[in-house]
């Protein structure tokens, strides 16, 4: 069943599957060993724009098609023609417990034969509230949305609701979901595909959108001066986390702590990817950061779509129905979906004291070995990482802004990615994305990834 264990298949999968320059450049990706993925992705293209319903899912980065997944278990995905990848996209971010948690799984048979919706309210929906705040004191009132994008939004409408300014702040190749005030220098698939700025936004709408480099306090500063009584607001990835990875710079944080509360704006962290998952309490727990309001998503539906937004209770509380800020949803706080995200939140508080420490370590672990076996091939490389978050730059210098993150190379990226991927070991098909680490990768999965980076990286030298 399992023909690619990582590390297990060698060669034959590459002159195939990847365009890497060892092979013709295959225009649909797969070759004779995806051949189901290959006829399902031609379908697809048939029938959706790209071929899938997330632009990143297409691998048009890396310059081939993607395979179709039948299955996934803990640490690993299976595809539709029977090869075994250790996952490090793990969903892009949501699965910190590993795939088909057995306790997730469980939760969501349950909830499924009471019912899939409701829209009327329950008890789960109040429970999973009261686990956000006790995770996040900052969000002192939550409101669950669908998805991350609906989360930030919603939040900046708030903002400008409760300020009564139109504009705000957002950081080059930070990315907010898909909402049109944030497709201005966005990270993510944005960043991959090349359009920054999406057909479609608005102008008048751009125009409120101000952008400045990741980092880059002293540029807050300078629009806070230029412009600070039409400022909303300043939005922020607390740790970057869809340009690669990109921490945050001693003092970077706090500096946007206090001009936005200097200048009568709100700090907006969005902790889509971060909340639960640096921290149980999220980058503001780490950084000890106390913004006004708090976006989340991916981990905290533990697999199902859900998205929540909160913060002070002042603010909030100008959330319709109480106040005149309407936002709404037929399937917020959807059972299932709660269910998922209880089940995920639970065993993580539980566990909190030593599921973090445990994920970090063996994320160093993971990190440190792929640098050895970068320097081996004497690939420049760095790999930025914040708990079981990290990033791979193929640069000299430590990335610390969006720009840093273009300059450094994608062709290397390219071919690590398909060598990596013909060993059975999946990242994600852009340089522009991270690489998640969850409780299901042992030590086993890091062991065999590290053995398969050492021709990786020989196949990312000869990019440079
Ligand atoms: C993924 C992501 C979003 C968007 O969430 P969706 O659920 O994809 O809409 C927003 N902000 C950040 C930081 C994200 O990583």
């Amino acid at each position: 069943m399992t023909r690619n264990g990582c590390g297990t298949k060698g060669m034959e999968g590459v002159s195939d599957r990847s365009p890497d320059g060892l092979a013709a450049p295959a225009p649909c990706g797969a070759g004779a060993d995806w051949p189901r993925s290959r006829r399902l992705f031609e379908q697809a293209l048939q029938v959706m724009p790209g071929g899938v319903n997330s632009p990143v899912r297409a691998f048009q980065h890396v310059g081939g098609a993607p395979f179709f997944v039948a299955r996934a278990q803990g640490a690993y995905l299976y595809d539709e023609d029977g090869h075994r990848y250790i996952d490090y996209v793990c969903s892009w971010g949501p699965l910190i417990l590993g795939h088909a948690h057995p306790v997730v799984v469980e939760a969501v048979r349950e909830a499924a034969g009471r019912g899939t919706s409701y829209g009327a309210p329950t008890a789960a929906e109040v429970e999973l509230a009261e686990l956000v705040r006790r995770a996040f004191p900052s969000m002192e009132m939550v409101r669950m949305v669908n998805s991350g994008t609906e989360a930030t939004m919603s939040a900046l409408r708030l903002a400008r609701a409760a300020t009564g300014r139109p504009r705000f702040i957002k950081f080059s190749g930070n990315y907010h979901g898909h909402a049109d005030s944030f497709l201005v220098q966005a990270g993510s698939g944005a960043t991959t595909l090349g359009v920054p700025d999406s057909p479609g936004v608005p102008a008048a709408v751009a125009a409120d959108t101000l952008v400045a480099p990741y980092n880059d306090l002293d540029a807050v500063e300078t629009l806070f001066r230029q412009q600070g009584d039409q400022i909303a607001a300043v939005i922020v990835e607390p740790v970057a986390a869809n340009m690669g990875v990109v921490p945050p710079q001693e003092g970077f944080l706090a500096g946007l702590r206090r001009l936005t509360s200097q200048y009568g704006a709100l700090l907006i962290f969005d902790e889509v990817i971060t909340g639960f998952r640096v921290a149980f309490g999220g980058a503001q727990e780490l950084y000890k950061i106390r913004p006004d309001l708090t976006t989340l998503g991916k981990i905290v539906g533990g697999g199902l779509p859900v998205g929540a937004y909160g913060g002070r209770r002042d603010l909030m509380a100008k959330v319709a129905p109480s106040g005149p800020v309407y936002q709404a949803g037929t399937l917020a706080g959807n059972p299932l979906a709660m269910a998922a995200g209880l089940a995920t939140l639970r065993i993580l508080a539980e566990q909190k004291d030593t599921i973090y420490t445990e994920l970090s370590r063996r994320t160093a672990r993971l990190v440190a070995g792929l640098e050895r076996a970068a320097r081996a091939a004497g690939v420049p490389v760095q790999l930025p990482q914040v708990g079981s978050l990290f990033g791979i730059f193929f640069s000299r210098q430590p990335v610390r802004d969006y720009q840093g993150a273009l300059a450094s190379s994608g062709e290397a990226y390219r071919r690590f990615f398909w060598r990596m991927l013909a060993s059975g070991c999946y990242f994600a098909p852009s340089p522009f994305e991270a690489a998640f680490v969850s409780a299901a990768h042992g030590d086993a999965e890091i062991q065999t990834t590290l053995d398969a980076a050492r021709d990786a990286f020989q196949a990312a030298a000869e990019a440079l």
